[in-house]
């Protein structure tokens, strides 16, 4: 991020611009970015939102960025806000999927964060995460199948968005409560994320129709769990567990037998609010592509997810996006460190 110079006389402005000129009004034309891949386009925003991109005539105040590329801002497919409070959105990132969370931080406002929550986790009695990190409403414990399915209602109607499932050491959730959980949710319209690092984990999440893994696992998996995967979603945080070799192989194969992969970093479990240049870094020595990183934290999660204002830098999305010193397909860690965030049409 750039700063703000500071001002001799800041009487004689209150909206001082930004070091790139974003102006602080309404309407302004973006002129002389590049795309990613390399295509320079003009992007004009109004009220808060893309509304041309391409050869811009004329909208409002001018912006010249020549020499830089622009890409969508960034969405982190899994974060803990209330275990670690942050303003991710002036770190590039305009829309976050909470993990777990105790019920009062649904009343949370985080804009101009978008935001989905899971709330508490549905565990086992005694079970993850309620006697370690999470121990403060961070699970909601139940019993059996009847208090399972239960939960999901109660957790619905307190505003979660979706369901986090650990599936992970003793004691645990057994296969009748976990398949319980899935089929109440999907019967909601909400998608299930696991926590699941083993190879016996993320096999049984498949099978009892667990939408999406929380975390790349970590134990080199079989590869019929890596086939069952292929049709799923997997949440990449490979800087949350060091980057070790067989989670990056996990991802490798995982990728190559069609999974979708969603980027994201277990924020609150790890430190760096905004997008983690670790987790980029990581995802380039699994043999992800800058097209295909970018990709992973834009347009695959704001399809997958239904953030369908983000994601992509056409007309009527909303206007925010990163400003780069480099072209992301190529060189996708300048992502972590944009030049200049936008989100909404705000410079942040
Ligand atoms: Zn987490």
């Amino acid at each position: 991020m750039l700063f703000l110079l500071a001002c001799a006389h800041p009487q004689l402005s209150e909206n001082p611009p930004d070091s790139l000129g974003i102006p602080h009004t309404d309407r302004y034309v973006l002129r002389g970015g590049r795309l990613p891949g390399g295509e320079s386009a003009d992007i004009a925003v109004a009220d808060g939102k893309i509304v041309a991109v391409g050869r811009v005539e004329e909208g409002g105040e001018e912006v010249a960025i020549p020499g830089t590329w622009l890409a969508p801002a960034f969405i982190d497919s899994h974060v803990h806000l209330a275990y670690r409070p942050a303003d991710l959105s002036t770190g590039g990132v305009a829309a976050a999927v909470d993990l777990a969370a105790p019920l009062d931080f649904f009343a949370e406002d985080l804009s101009p964060l978008r935001l989905l929550r899971a709330g508490p986790m549905i565990t086992a009695l005694g079970g993850y995460p309620t006697q370690s990190w999470g121990r403060y409403g961070y699970g909601r414990e139940v019993g059996d199948p009847t208090a399972a399915t239960a939960a999901v209602g109660e957790l619905a109607l307190a505003g979660a968005q979706l369901i986090k499932l650990p599936i992970t050491g003793e004691p645990q959730l057994g296969e009748e409560e976990l398949r319980a959980v899935v089929e109440e949710a999907h019967r909601r319209g909400l998608k299930v994320v696991s926590h699941a690092l083993g190879d016996h984990e993320a096999s049984l999440a498949a099978t009892v129709g667990v939408d999406a893994l929380a975390h790349t696992p970590v134990e080199l998996l079989d590869s019929r769990t890596i086939e069952a995967w292929g049709k799923g979603a997997v949440i990449t945080t490979l800087s949350a567990f060091g980057g070790r070799s067989s989670t990056l192989d996990n991802l490798r194969r995982l990728q190559a037998a069609g999974a979708t992969l969603l980027y994201g970093t277990d924020y609150g479990n790890t430190t760096t609010a905004g997008i983690d240049l670790q987790e980029i870094l990581y995802l380039q020595e699994a043999g992800m592509s800058g097209a295909e990183i970018l990709a992973s934290g834009t347009s695959t999660p704001a399809a997958y997810w239904g953030f369908s204002e983000l994601g992509s830098l056409e007309a009527g999305k909303a206007a925010s996006l990163l400003v780069l010193s480099a072209d992301p397909s190529k060189k996708p860690e300048v992502l972590a460190s944009p030049l200049q965030v936008i989100i909404d049409g705000k410079a942040l």
